[in-house]
């Protein structure tokens, strides 16, 4: 499934550059220094340019689960909203509950600040080690469930990298949307 309407909200599953992406904010897999980092992170920062490390160094880091916004520097999107994963050590450690907060926080974000797009990245999968598949479903169940709520957002665009984690996602969305269903039968 690529595809998931939940009232007037949508989320969409691409595969793509995070970089390239015109929704109105683009979200950062940061670290808690928020002073820049490799995979998604190294790539925004050389895309939006200086501007947007000169704000994250104003902002005094961020906690696992927690996003702060800063424009977009030479991005075509306005806003990037750095939000911090946890890294993966065994499961046990609230890595799920931390990874669904950093949805969840980059959305409310995007709410306080009038944002209706929004387009993410699979938050904690690359160097901090979440296995995909959980990831992938911790991921569309928060989205969907804060959709569902209610946040004045209209789109939520995942953007994958590879074939292997859109296939992951596309599992995951159809699973929360089966989810969703049964939800709604029960009420
Ligand atoms: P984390 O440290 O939270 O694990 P990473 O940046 O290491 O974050 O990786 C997160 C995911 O983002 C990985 O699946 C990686 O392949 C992917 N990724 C890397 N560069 C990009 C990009 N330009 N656009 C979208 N996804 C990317």
């Amino acid at each position: 499934m690529r595809e998931l309407s939940i009232g007037s909200s949508r989320i969409e599953l691409v595969r793509g550059d995070i970089t390239a992406q015109d929704t109105d904010a683009i979200v950062n897999a940061a670290n808690t220094s928020l002073l820049g980092g490799g995979g998604v992170d190294g790539a925004i920062h050389r895309a939006g340019g200086p501007a947007i490390l000169a704000e994250c160094e104003q902002l005094g880091g961020c906690a696992t689960g927690d996003a702060k916004i800063t424009t977009g520097g030479r991005l075509t999107a306005k806003h990037v909203i750095h939000t911090v994963g946890p890294v993966y050590r065994d499961g046990r450690h609230g890595e799920p509950d931390l990874l669904a907060s950093a949805y969840r926080r980059s959305l409310e974000v995007a709410t306080a600040n009038g944002l209706t797009t929004i387009a993410f990245p699979s938050i904690s999968t690359g160097a901090y080690r979440f296995p995909i598949a959980a990831a992938a479903r911790i991921a569309t169940a928060t989205v969907a469930r804060a959709l569902r709520a209610g946040s004045g957002i209209t789109l939520v665009r995942f953007v994958l990298f590879s074939a292997t984690d859109l296939a992951a996602y596309e599992q995951a969305l159809a699973d929360t949307a089966a989810g969703l269903q049964k939800e709604e039968k029960k009420r």
